[in-house]
């Protein structure tokens, strides 16, 4: 008899644990963050925070979507960014496309495609001058955003080379950039030193110096990594692109030159004190097994893209 009696209680804590299990299981179905302050406040303000428009050159080798890859998954966590993917190609590619549907980025990125002139990719006699990279795409992003951007709401543009390693950390950093302002922060394995950085004022409030040791002349002795835009900058400033006739190194300067100037930068990752990009470059690929394949004839990707 007493069976019967505690048989229905049994149910009841059966239901009240299924449908625990349920909450908590529709809970982590919807889009909520689990990582740490920075990224769970990036969501709470995901609506009000500017655009990022990270701009990225980028070409044909064997390492590229690996790359690409890599960092289509910071897009996938971080909801303010859009991507502007432009390949240094006569047409824009399926591996491209392919790659932006699967990170289910077709509504925050756009695929563009202009080729560098082959005259720019020849080496020249003087070894300063030669092949610069990534200036016809970066240019024709710019244009695009230009075209294309709702400028009454505030948003950000940073250059995001393909191959450099980036932390989502930096993403909240450049979400502080002011309108009107360019923001700055250090570099890591860079120009020969371990970290390249800005040197602040006492108050931490303006940049005063670089420690840059690979051209400290330069205006803005800085690498692409190093900072992002206010995108008013570009449109109050038409005439800012990047351009061939500037020697190696320089092309930082070159677009910063038209936008700012150093007493006006904005310092930004704990007062340039945090490390938060690395200038890696990723090693050429070896690919001597799969030449001596082709020679025969074969090849181990046959019908797979790699
Ligand atoms: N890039 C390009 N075409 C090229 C070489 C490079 O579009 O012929 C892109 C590359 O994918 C990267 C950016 O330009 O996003 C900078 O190139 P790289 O990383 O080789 O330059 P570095 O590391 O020397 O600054
Ligand atoms: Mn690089």
């Amino acid at each position: 008899m007493s069976e019967v009696r505690i048989r229905p209680r049994q149910v009841l804590v059966l239901i009240i644990v299924f449908l625990v299990i349920l909450m908590m299981v529709h809970r982590n179905g919807k889009r909520t963050c689990q990582g740490p302050d920075y990224l769970q406040t990036m969501y709470a303000q995901a609506d009000t925070l500017p655009t990022i428009y990270a701009v990225t050159p980028t070409y044909t080798r064997p390492a590229q979507k690996a790359e690409l890859t890599r960092l289509s998954h910071l897009f996938m966590l971080l909801p303010h960014l859009h991507w502007i993917i432009v390949e240094d190609a006569n047409a824009t590619s399926p591996l491209v496309t392919g790659l932006l549907e699967r990170a289910g980025l077709e509504k925050r990125s756009t695929q563009l495609n202009i080729k560098t002139p082959p005259e720019f990719k020849l080496q020249g006699k003087d070894p300063n001058w030669i092949k610069p990279r990534g200036v016809e795409q970066r240019n024709l992003a710019l244009t695009w955003l230009r075209n294309n951007v709702d400028t009454d709401r505030h948003s950000i543009v940073f250059f995001m080379d393909d191959d450099n390693s980036y932390s989502t950390e930096l993403f909240a950093e450049m979400s502080k950039i002011e309108r009107g302002r360019v923001g700055v922060w250090p570099v890591g394995l860079v120009g020969g030193l371990m970290v390249e950085r800005p040197y602040l004022s006492e108050d931490q409030k303006q940049v005063i110096g670089f420690n840059a040791a690979w051209r400290p002349e330069r205006p803005f002795p800085i690498d692409m990594a190093a900072f992002a835009i206010s995108m008013d900058l570009f449109i109050r400033n038409p005439q800012a692109l990047f351009s061939y006739e500037v020697q190696r190194g320089y092309q930082e300067s070159e677009i910063l030159r038209h936008l700012t100037t150093r007493e006006k930068l904005q310092p930004l990752a704990n007062a340039c004190r945090d490390v938060l990009v690395w200038h890696t470059r990723t090693e050429k690929t070896k690919l001597t097994a799969e030449e001596a394949l082709l020679k025969q004839g074969k090849r181990s990707d046959g019908g797979m893209e790699v």
